[in-house]
């Protein structure tokens, strides 16, 4: 059997306009794809409706080959594959691994009020301390069938029971031998695995792309590092591949912030439009 070709993919949402962090991530995407004679996808990540807009998705376009990108077609979006997540969902619910989850964010958090020490997952968000164990699935099953709104979760110490030790090759960017990484899936507490409004959580939708996908490299800003735990955990139950990995350093604003939409950081149209050329964008993006 020959080798896979080296896929390698830059999967942006479209919730906001690219700044200088996502032309690092795009550029190290298509210079290790060059390097590898490999293939570059784009993937668009607008699972979340609420804040998602196709005039991002176009600008995303736009930025991309104004920097000079080439990558396949058709660009695969989110969106349109719901039905995928949902049979990967199916699975892990057959397994017993899933359960329904009423609580939101504001009733954990109410909660957890006066306890600055409740544990957090590796993004600093509060752990549910709602298990599993404390509800039917009786229960769980009417309240679903009456209509309550819930989010699913993974049975996060019984998915890592049965997935066993995890981990991960870690490539670095500038090429070289790859380490192995331990994952550590518990951290994550038992994750969000369907939201309530869409059949999948970033998390499983992911994993299921880049297995549908045939991505062998997945190259990406190193604040998406611990969520490879949960990846890798989620493949090993899905029966899915296992890429190489890169979690690529990330740009530091004047503050020593990392970049993001969040905080306004300067996008790449305004670059553009400011006679930035996409040579000096690699430059800014430290390639
Ligand atoms: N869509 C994610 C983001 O824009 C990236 C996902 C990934 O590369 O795994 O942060």
């Amino acid at each position: 059997m020959s080798a896979a070709r080296p896929t390698f993919r830059f999967a942006p949402s479209p919730n906001g306009l690219l700044h200088l962090g996502h032309a690092r991530s795009a550029l190290l995407n298509a210079d290790m794809a060059n390097a590898a004679g490999g293939r570059l996808l784009l993937r668009i990540e607008d699972i979340d409706a609420a804040r998602c807009r196709p005039e991002y998705e176009a600008a995303i376009l736009d930025d991309l080959a104004w920097l000079g990108l080439d990558w396949e077609h058709p660009v695969r979006r989110q969106s349109e594959h719901f039905a995928d997540y949902a049979s990967a969902l199916a699975r892990l619910e057959a397994m017993g691994l899933v359960y329904a989850s009423f609580e939101s964010r504001g009733d954990i958090r109410r909660a957890l009020a006066g306890r600055p020490d409740a544990p957090r997952d590796p993004d600093g968000a509060l752990l549910s301390p709602f298990p599993r164990s404390a509800m039917t699935e009786a229960e769980r099953t009417a309240r679903r069938q009456a209509g309550e709104p819930y989010a699913l979760r993974l049975d996060m110490a019984r998915a890592a029971r049965f997935a066993g030790p995890l981990g991960w090759c870690e490539v670095p960017a500038e090429g070289g031998e790859g380490e192995s990484v331990a994952a550590d899936p518990l951290a994550w507490g038992d994750v969000v695995i369907a939201r309530k409004e869409v059949p999948t959580s970033y998390h499983l939708a992911v994993v299921v792309d880049d297995a549908l996908q045939g991505v062998t490299h997945v190259v990406r800003g190193a604040d998406l590092k611990a969520a490879t735990s949960v990846h890798r955990l989620l493949q090993v139950l899905l029966g899915l591949p296992a890429p190489l990995y890169t979690h690529h350093s990330l740009l530091l604003d004047a503050e020593g912030h990392k970049l993001s939409k969040s905080i306004g950081s300067e996008s790449l149209a305004a670059l553009r439009s400011a006679g930035v050329t996409p040579d000096e964008v690699r430059r800014r993006a430290g390639l």
